[in-house]
């Protein structure tokens, strides 16, 4: 369906732009211009004020001819570093790095294939719905630029997160909600070996807290975890403040929120015990995509796969993406494998029958939405 050397010298121009979380000028700029040409209108919504970054998310429209229901694709326009000065080299029909920096196939391989597959639907005189594209900032590191979109500008119900290693065909279809949190906890400073009964061990209040604290894993669904723990000044003083960073996470968002319910009730009445004082930082990051069977955007999405010869299979994951922010907005989403490897290492690679097979599926989910009445 789609030209295969011209998906390849898109991925290969873009993954040799520069950018970087907060630095995806270069690369939003590349971007328009590319969509313009096909005859997008592209705008820019201020996601990158927001997070001091060098632009905001890229929301294209492009008006269809055929199907009711607008789809949306998305992938992000930030990586991890080092990301810049890509060289990549090809290999047996897979494309490497140099080594010297990751390849930033997470996610060029989801930018090259919405860019390729419409284009294709375009040249091929597909009948095709309205397309609204979504290209993110800030992606990595917490998935700041879909926290920050501007929703209000799509119509889309149904969205498409072109960014996930698995291969191509498979279906994202869980992926838990997360809060974060921060306990810090003051006791009170004594001389360790002169006056101890003086003070409050603040890592002691911690311990007997942690004791009673349901963590791990709480149930198939549900997760929680500290991750980060810190305190103590010197060896002979009672330590005084403790501080320790976790998050809760649930396929269920009830589920996570009666986790995080339950720590902060063990953590004040604790402190209260001890006499120490609680500092609490509790911040809900996203929802959870939790797509059961029968959803229509994961009907939608395996008739695509079945489009292109292939089976859908349907996996979970323990992360979270701009799928999650999409879902905790009311726009059900599914992320899409595109067949990257060992994303954010220096030995990442993109298998390009992969990258092809991604093309072709973007296309067909464009004849998917088309036929729909
Ligand atoms: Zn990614």
């Amino acid at each position: 369906m789609i030209n295969k050397e011209r998906i390849l010298a898109t991925f290969m121009e873009l993954v040799t732009t520069d950018s970087a979380t907060k630095q995806e000028g270069k690369i939003a700029a590349l971007l328009q211009q590319k969509l313009e040409a096909m005859g997008f209108t592209v705008e820019f919504d201020d996601a990158g004020k927001k997070i001091g970054g060098e632009v905001g998310n890229l929301i294209a429209k492009l008006p269809g001819n055929a199907g009711k229901k607008p789809l949306l694709l998305c992938s992000h326009m930030d990586r991890v570093t080092p990301g810049f000065g890509i060289k990549p080299v090809i290999r047996d029909g897979v494309i490497y790095s140099d080594g010297s920096t990751i390849l930033a196939s997470d996610d060029c391989t989801g930018l090259s294939a919405i860019l390729e597959g419409i284009q294709t639907a375009i040249e091929q005189n597909l009948p095709r719905p309205d397309i609204e594209v979504v290209f993110t900032i800030a992606e990595e590191g917490g998935l700041n630029g879909s926290k920050n979109l501007d929703y209000s500008r799509l119509k889309a119900t149904e969205a498409y997160v072109i960014d996930s290693s698995t291969p191509v065909g498979s279906l994202i279809t869980k992926a838990p909600a997360q809060t974060k949190f921060t306990y810090r906890i003051v006791g009170k400073a004594a001389h360790g070996g002169v006056a101890p009964e003086k003070g409050i061990n603040a890592l002691y209040v911690a311990a007997a807290a942690i004791s009673k604290m349901k963590l791990g894993r709480i149930d198939h669904e549900t997760t929680a975890n500290i991750g980060l723990a810190s305190g103590g000044t010197a060896t002979n003083a009672v330590l005084e403040t403790f501080e320790m960073k976790g998050d809760a996470r649930s396929l269920v968002v009830e589920k996570m929120n009666a986790q995080v319910e339950h720590m902060n009730q063990v953590m004040e009445e604790t402190c209260a015990q001890f006499g120490a004082r609680l500092e609490k930082d509790v911040q809900f990051s996203y929802g959870s995509v939790n797509l059961q069977p029968g959803n229509e955007a994961l009907e939608r999405a395996s008739a695509a796969v079945r489009r292109i010869g292939m089976e859908p299979t349907y996996a979970a994951t323990g992360g979270g993406a701009d799928a999650n922010l999409f879902n905790t907005k009311g726009i059900a989403a599914t992320d899409l494998g595109c067949g990257y490897n060992n994303p954010h290492g220096l030995d990442e690679y993109q298998p390009i029958s992969e990258l092809e097979k991604i093309g072709d599926l973007v296309v067909a989910l464009i004849e998917e939405y088309a036929s729909l009445g």
